[in-house]
């Protein structure tokens, strides 16, 4: 099959490679049809490396994916070939402990897609377990369940907050993730929520969504912004979206006494933070790591009309203009917050 491969740090090719399309009993086969670019893709791209996992031979890239049933195992009965899916693209060994736990995100033996060695699914087609593939509501578009992947974490995020109706949310960071984080928010029952960044073209994406309230910290500083707006008591839900180790400075200053810090982003290295800060008010610190048990969740949002993820969808590209894709996300435009590849039309 021809798919986009990286081959080592910095080079990409659209060229054939040999990919297993057994399909075993409990498997579906899948035409994939729309593959959204993710920041981790981009990482390995431009680094060959994310933390402990190293590209050491040529991998293909692409886990947001969306596409059609074509074949399905002796075993399979929730899905048949037509249909429209999407998929998580980790697979946890399902007799784990972390995943008897229903904790299958933190399986140590989960293997996902496009992270060294596992290859992506930026190729005609996928074998993946039916039991991680999911049935797109009709109303939802491929674009849209190719964006579920991304938007599963932020739903991860809010459902780790615990939110209560009418809480007051902040998000650190106005990334992608940042603005999925703030959408699951408001979605979880959040009133309102502030969302920080440097960059004016990225908070003007986010504040477009009623209910998300821009905050430029190059012209105004965030804890003040909150404390103006709760009395001085501050959010009830603070989201670390940005992966800066500056974030951490003050940050329990934005949490109200006895609410919630969520980490989503990933520092690349060890940050310090004030745990006097935290103890003195009591603040839960809650831990986001990819999510388990949220993609029907996320589609059942999405089809229900209450979440819209296609104003992020900023740029197509066909698959033979994947590479070029892949240097304009690499390029980081700050108007830019999906880029969505289509292999099938
Ligand atoms: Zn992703």
């Amino acid at each position: 099959m021809e798919a986009l491969v990286l081959e080592q740090k910095g080079v990409l090719a659209i060229r054939e490679i040999e990919l297993p399309l057994e399909v075993g009993p409990t498997d579906v086969k899948v035409r994939i049809h729309t593959v959204g670019v993710c920041g981790s893709d981009v990482h390995y791209y431009t680094h060959g490396a994310i933390g402990p996992y190293v590209l050491r031979e040529p991998m293909v890239l692409g886990h947001e994916a969306a596409g059609t049933v074509v074949e399905v195992g002796s075993e399979v009965r929730h899905l048949a070939p037509g249909d429209r899916v999407c998929m998580e693209p980790g697979i946890p060994d399902l007799s784990s402990r972390a995943s008897k736990l229903g904790l299958y995100n933190v399986d140590p033996s989960v293997r996902f897609w496009a992270t060294p060695p596992i290859h992506g699914v930026l190729a005609p087609f996928t074998v993946h377990p039916a039991a991680f593939t999911y049935k797109l509501p009709n109303n939802v578009s491929f674009a849209e369940g190719a964006m579920v992947e991304p938007f599963a974490i932020g739903m991860q995020a809010a459902a780790r907050a615990r939110i209560a109706p009418g809480d007051v949310a902040a998000v650190i960071g106005c990334g992608p993730i940042g603005i999925m984080v703030a959408l699951a928010a408001l979605a979880g029952g959040c009133s309102r929520v502030f969302i920080s960044d440097f960059s004016a073209p990225k908070l003007a994406i986010a504040g477009q969504y009623p209910g998300i309230i821009p905050v430029n910290i190059g012209e105004r500083n965030f804890a003040e912004v909150i404390a103006a707006e709760t009395d001085g008591w501050g959010a009830d839900v603070v989201f670390e979206a940005s992966g800066s180790p500056k974030a951490f400075a003050g940050i329990f200053n934005l949490v109200r006494p006895g609410g919630a810090l969520v980490l989503v982003g990933l520092p690349v290295e060890p940050v310090t933070f004030d745990v006097a800060g935290a103890i003195s008010k009591e603040v839960r610190v809650e831990t986001v790591f990819r999510y388990a048990n949220i993609f029907d969740r996320a589609l059942q949002l999405i089809a229900s009309g209450k979440v819209d993820l296609k104003p992020l969808i900023t740029g197509t590209f066909e698959f033979k203009d994947s590479i070029a894709a892949f240097e304009r996300a690499a390029a980081g435009s700050p108007s830019d917050v999906k880029l969505q590849i289509l292999l099938g039309d």
